[in-house]
């Protein structure tokens, strides 16, 4: 087992990419922490944490909840996000922020939160932080996604030079396109949106949860030990491309 007694805190966890993760974390022996606004839609063997990341005082009590049952935390799984579609020329303000405080914000909040306390009990763990191909390409109608996903981006460089000198690891995801309920919403509404993706797809096809869920079981375990400031890109191919497939 990869991650046997590990005590892993997965936000976001209750769909999707998240969800795949709490699976496969716990399937490889981990005591895993779902933290959601949701409840998680399947039963899974772990503590759920009503937590909204973009509030300090909710991250904060996500950590507290977490050491009073498990006493320490050994990963994060920084995950939670939102898209709001919206053109520059368009976009509202209160929606810029709104993305911007979850996606961005929400990730420094609960890897300071758990880092902090990382730091205090000399754990040398491991944080990843869920960003996108959309950190480094451009979508005209997802501005603040696409923002936020940047500075996740140097988010994890910054973390990842910060903690190293404690021994704790930090690293990014950066998936395609994978068919979960935020990417129906925000790119996959209607066949001439599924064609578009496809057409930047080497793979021919739509990622799966559970293909994210690897990289992160990896990142999260000590084969990846020497590895951090990376951002690990599980996307089909699509950065690799110039052009149409
Ligand atoms: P999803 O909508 O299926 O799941 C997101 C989860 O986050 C939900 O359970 C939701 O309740 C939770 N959440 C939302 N706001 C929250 C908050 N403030 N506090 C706590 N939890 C909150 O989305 P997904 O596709 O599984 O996306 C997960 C992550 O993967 C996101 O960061 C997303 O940007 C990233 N991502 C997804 C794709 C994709 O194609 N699906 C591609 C690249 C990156």
């Amino acid at each position: 087992m990869r991650l046997k007694d590990k005590i892993c805190v997965i936000t976001g966890g209750a769909n999707g990419i998240g969800a795949a993760c709490v699976r496969a974390f716990a399937r490889e022996g981990a005591k895993v922490v779902v933290a959601d606004i949701h409840a998680p839609h399947e039963t899974v063997d772990a503590l759920f944490v009503e937590a909204d990341v973009s509030n300090k005082f909710s991250a904060e009590r996500l950590v507290s909840t977490t050491l009073k049952r498990h006493g320490r935390i050994d990963v994060l799984v920084n995950n939670a996000g939102i898209t709001h579609a919206a053109d520059f020329l368009d976009c509202a303000e209160e929606d810029f922020d709104r993305v911007l405080r979850v996606n961005l914000k929400g990730m420094f909040l609960c890897g300071q939160a758990v880092a902090r306390e990382m730091v205090k009990q000399k754990i040398r763990g491991s944080i990843i932080n869920m960003s996108s191909v959309n950190s480094v390409l451009a979508i005209p109608n997802q501005v603040p996604y696409v923002v936020s996903k940047g500075g996740v981006n140097q988010l994890t460089k910054v973390m990842a030079m910060s903690l190293a000198p404690h021994g704790i690891r930090v690293n990014g995801i950066g998936p395609g396109t994978i068919g979960t309920d935020l990417a129906k919403k925000a790119v996959l509404g209607s066949d001439e949106a599924r064609r578009k993706v496809m057409s930047r797809t080497p793979l021919g096809r739509l990622g799966e949860p559970d293909e994210v869920a690897n990289v992160a079981l990896f990142l999260a375990s000590e084969e990846s030990s020497y590895l951090t400031g990376q951002t690990i890109y599980p996307d089909g191919g699509r950065l690799a491309l110039n052009y149409t497939v």
